[in-house]
């Protein structure tokens, strides 16, 4: 008899969350990291209003606005021209009580892992994967170092890959890299940079285009600034993302709110693993999610929302093999196939827009958002490449397409 009816690797939201769903539909669940809890994660904090309403039907977000967090209920875009237009957030759905909101990892995270503790699953942080277990080339157990050097390793009839970008799971059980779907995000904190009024700000400047620059405003006095970009970009115009981010800060649009500003830390990178609906991620034993199955928006940079989606179709399919005791590639294949017809066009879309962010279509569509107010949320969804209702992709395509001739 295995160990556990699934083991977690990773207990960033994608691992947790499918934890906390498949745990609740029965599934007997032991959830490891080589962290130790509470841990930092570098990242903009950001939870769009999708991720919110995902984060309250899983009956978490009661939870999350007891703890330190900012509300945000708009988003202010800036264009390499200079104009600006600040559009509410579109609701996902109006019985939720909050739009976006901004909560430090260190604090979401934890949460998260509390919950899946309350849910009965077996947590095992300062635990390091260090290897898959396989029988006939089915993943079925992991082995690993705890803190201090100690072996472990535990058996069970399904492994799901939720360790973020290096995915060990993804990596021994050979599923393709796919390294060219990847963007840079740098970030660090700044305190007293004047004009935050509580909006999420972003702004193009044109040399990181189709980059953009965030400003989040966190519950303390501190703003968490970054800058994302394309993987190929960063390559071919040999853009160094740190010394991006502090010419955009120093540029004469931006230097005078930083003018009391004080960086809080160094400057971070990370790598973000944007997604297309082509990925392998599922195989014999194993399925991975959130940032180990590439999942990341590729025009707005946001990884919580889909990460948070992709465990609530893990925890079913888990739920479901484990009725069916089967555990096989066939039996797994529903994940991705639930998970693709899903989130499919919105990746698809956040990529076709990411190819449309020239100078002249962000400055028309943000003089247009501020010309018809009751376009403006559609307009913010062109912008950031998120909320947009799939079957309109076409009408928005041609939209942008001709405000970028
Ligand atoms: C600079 C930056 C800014 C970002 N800003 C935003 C934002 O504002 N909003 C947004 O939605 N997304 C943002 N993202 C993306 C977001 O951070 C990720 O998409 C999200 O964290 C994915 O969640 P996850 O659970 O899949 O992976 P992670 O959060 O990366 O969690 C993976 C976990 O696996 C553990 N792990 C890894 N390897 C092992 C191993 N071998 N053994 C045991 N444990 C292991 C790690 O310790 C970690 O806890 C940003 C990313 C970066 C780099």
């Amino acid at each position: 008899m295995p160990d556990y009816d699934a083991i977690v690797v990773g207990a960033g939201p994608a691992g947790t969350c499918t934890a906390i769903h498949a745990a609740r539909q029965g599934v007997q669940v032991l959830l490891l990291d080589q962290s130790t809890f509470p841990r930092e994660k570098m990242c903009g904090d950001a939870l769009s209003s999708l991720a919110v309403a995902e984060l309250n039907s899983l009956g978490i977000l009661p939870r999350l606005l007891e703890i330190p967090h900012t509300p945000v209920q708009k988003i202010t875009y800036y264009s390499p021209d200079g104009s600006s237009v600040t559009v509410p957030i579109l609701k996902m759905d109006d019985a939720v009580p909050a739009t976006g909101i901004i909560c430090r990892r260190v604090l979401l995270d934890n949460l998260l892992m509390e919950v899946a503790a309350e849910e009965g699953v077996e947590i095992v942080d300062w635990c390091r994967v260090t290897g898959i277990l396989t029988k006939n080339g089915q993943a079925c157990g992991i082995e690993g170092e705890r803190g201090g050097g100690r072996k472990v390793s535990w058996t069970a009839k399904v492994v799901v890959g939720a360790d973020g970008n290096e995915s060990i799971v993804g990596r021994q059980m050979k599923m393709p890299r796919y390294r060219e779907y990847r963007a840079l995000a740098v970030r660090a904190y700044y305190r007293q940079v004047l004009g935050i009024r509580g909006n999420i700000e972003v702004h193009f400047p044109e040399e990181v285009l189709p980059g953009y620059v965030w400003f989040h405003p966190t519950e303390t006095s501190q703003t968490n600034v970054g800058l994302t970009i394309p993987m190929d970009v960063v390559k071919q115009g040999n853009i160094k993302p740190k010394h991006a981010l502090r010419r955009a800060l120093e540029s004469p649009k931006l230097k005078e709110r930083f003018a009391f500003a004080e960086q809080m830390g160094e400057i971070e990178a990370g790598i973000l693993p944007v997604g297309t609906p082509v990925k392998e991620i599922h195989g014999d034993g194993f399925i991975l999610v959130g940032d180990a199955a590439g999942l990341v928006n590729p025009c707005s940079s946001d990884g919580i929302t889909n990460a948070i989606i992709s465990a609530r179709i893990a925890g079913d399919v888990l739920a479901k093999a484990c009725r069916g005791n089967l555990f096989d590639e066939a039996a797994l294949r529903e994940y991705p196939y639930t998970l693709w017809k899903e989130i499919g066009p919105s990746l698809e879309m956040g990529g076709r827009l990411l190819g449309l962010r020239t100078p002249k279509a962000i400055g028309s569509l943000i003089r247009s958002a501020s010309r018809r107010p009751h376009n403006a949320g559609w307009i913010s969804g062109i912008l950031l490449g998120s909320a947009l209702p799939s079957e309109d992709l076409e009408d928005f395509l041609s939209y942008i397409n001709f405000f970028a001739k």
